[in-house]
């Protein structure tokens, strides 16, 4: 048995030689790496954040509501007393970069309208977390690069909200889908709106990300591209509409239809709207057509296909919580993330060329 000063010194040695050759940046992600549930720290604490993602960090298992980040000193004491957050964990959009110097923080998770999305992932990534970003990832595909590069150079993960990727009814019918279980898709139908009765909200103020082709839109372009299995090589028509210019002004779109062709020619015809409520996508197969609706709500989701009925039942905010643990996992586990910053860019590219087309009303390359 080893003596106790031997053991003393190899103790110090090994504390020394940490020390020596560790920096502390390596020595913060050992500690990270040691804990069993990661901190996350909510930027933006609206609709989103209030509703769903706290009471959802609730009942997460691999990760919790450790911080916050706002503007507004009134909702940072309500926070504070309601999910018993220590003030050290607490920041405004000044002090945000020293959240660098916080061992209690391991996610930033940034869900503020979507204009502010590319400054505050950057900011996060270069404090040194890891990010997580809501939908739409950013305005342009040339921001969504800088916040994949940013998160590259700093060694963070980047994972993006898109919450459907890790809840069961989209697992089954991209399996069918990517395994041809109903054989070929012969094309897509997806809708994504809700009547949004707002006047002056961010979703209809362009300069902060509004038009509904970025809010509900990604859900009907995911919904195609998905649910095809394929990415799209065109943009063969779209047109952007209002009935109510006098709050979607200046051509800001309430509703958006396009046409995608994917390779091989076939189309996927989506609509998006803050006019109506409407929420499906139809995948038609050589086999038959797979229906999912309500296909992106948060809960109560329907699945049927010639293959059986698609059924896993859950309350709000379950996907949420399975969104952030899947998350929590991928990073404790060195993983890399389910919807990583590419997936989102791939989005925005669409966006960007359905944009294009109804602007020219031409057919646009992707
Ligand atoms: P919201 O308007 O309710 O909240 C936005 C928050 O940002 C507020 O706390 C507001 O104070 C803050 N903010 C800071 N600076 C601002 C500024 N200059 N202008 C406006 N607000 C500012 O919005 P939300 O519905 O919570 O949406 C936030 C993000 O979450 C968006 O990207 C949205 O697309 C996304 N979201 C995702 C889902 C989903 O299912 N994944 C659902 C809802 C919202």
């Amino acid at each position: 048995m080893m003596n106790k000063s031997r053991r003393d010194v190899l103790k110090t040695l090994a504390l020394g030689s940490s020390a020596l050759f560790f920096s502390p940046n390596v020595l913060l992600a050992a500690t990270r790496r040691k804990k069993d549930k990661l901190g996350i720290a909510l930027v933006g604490l609206g609709y989103y954040s209030t509703d769903l993602l706290a009471p959802a960090l609730q009942q997460t298992k691999n990760c919790y509501l450790a911080g916050i980040v706002t503007g507004t000193p009134a909702k940072a004491e309500a926070w504070k007393a309601k999910y018993n957050i220590p003030d050290k964990n607490i920041y405004n959009y000044q002090t945000f970069d020293t959240i660098a110097n916080n061992p209690d923080i391991d996610v930033v998770y940034v869900v503020l309208p979507p204009s502010m999305h590319k400054e505050y992932v950057v900011r996060a990534a270069n404090a040194g977390k890891h990010v997580w970003c809501e939908k739409p990832m950013a305005m342009t595909v040339d921001e969504c690069q800088a916040m994949i590069d940013a998160c590259n150079k700093n060694k963070q993960s980047l994972a993006i909200g898109y919450r459907l990727h890790h809840e069961p009814h989209t697992q089954e019918y991209r399996r069918i889908v990517n395994n041809k279980l109903l054989g070929k898709v012969t094309g897509v139908n997806c809708a994504a709106g809700y009547r949004d009765n707002r006047t002056n909200h961010w979703k209809q103020t362009r300069e902060l990300g509004g038009g509904v082709l970025y809010d509900m839109g990604v859900y009907a372009i995911q919904g195609a591209r998905l649910g095809m299995g394929m990415e799209p090589v065109a943009i063969v028509s779209a047109t952007t509409s209002t009935t109510r210019p006098e709050i979607y002004k200046n051509g800001l779109d309430e509703t958006t239809v396009a046409q995608l062709e994917f390779p091989g020619g076939v189309l996927a015809d989506i609509k998006t709207s803050f006019g109506e409520n409407v929420n499906f996508l139809n995948i038609t197969c050589e086999k038959g057509e797979i229906k999912v609706e309500p296909y992106s709500a948060y809960n109560g989701l329907k699945a049927s296909s010639p293959l059986g009925e698609i059924y896993h039942p859950y309350d709000i905010p379950w996907q949420q919580a399975k969104q952030m643990d899947d998350n929590a996992t991928s990073i404790m586990q060195g993983k890399p993330m389910l919807v990583p910053g590419e997936e989102g860019l791939r989005d925005i590219r669409v966006v960007q060329a359905i944009y294009k087309s109804a602007a020219s009303k031409q057919r646009v390359t992707i």
